[in-house]
């Protein structure tokens, strides 16, 4: 994986490679260049998706594969239910 660039401000609406959902203008993000197979890209992700993603993979030991949507802003449980980190995140939602 190459330098990760913080983004502080995103000068307009991006989608998460991680969540598939929107990064809004204003907003921080992380960047990166990815080299797949489809050649190089830019993986974008919400701050919180980005950590989710190297715990994951941290967890694994090596680089890991997913697809944008595979898994809940934040999360790295590909929605699983019952998973402890996305209840308590609705819960909080419910809250505001
Ligand atoms: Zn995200
Ligand atoms: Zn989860």
């Amino acid at each position: 994986m190459s330098d990760v660039e913080i983004v502080k401000a995103a000068k307009k609406r991006h989608r998460c490679s991680w969540c598939a959902e929107g990064i809004e203008a204003g907003e921080t993000y992380k960047r990166y260049r990815w080299f797949g197979d489809d050649g190089p890209a830019t993986v974008k992700m919400h701050p919180e998706c980005y950590d989710a993603m190297i715990e994951l993979s941290q967890e694994w030991g090596e680089d890991i594969e997913w697809h944008e949507g595979d898994n809940p802003r934040g999360c790295n449980c590909g929605h699983s239910k019952g998973c402890d980190r996305c209840d308590t995140k609705k819960a909080q939602t419910h809250n505001l």
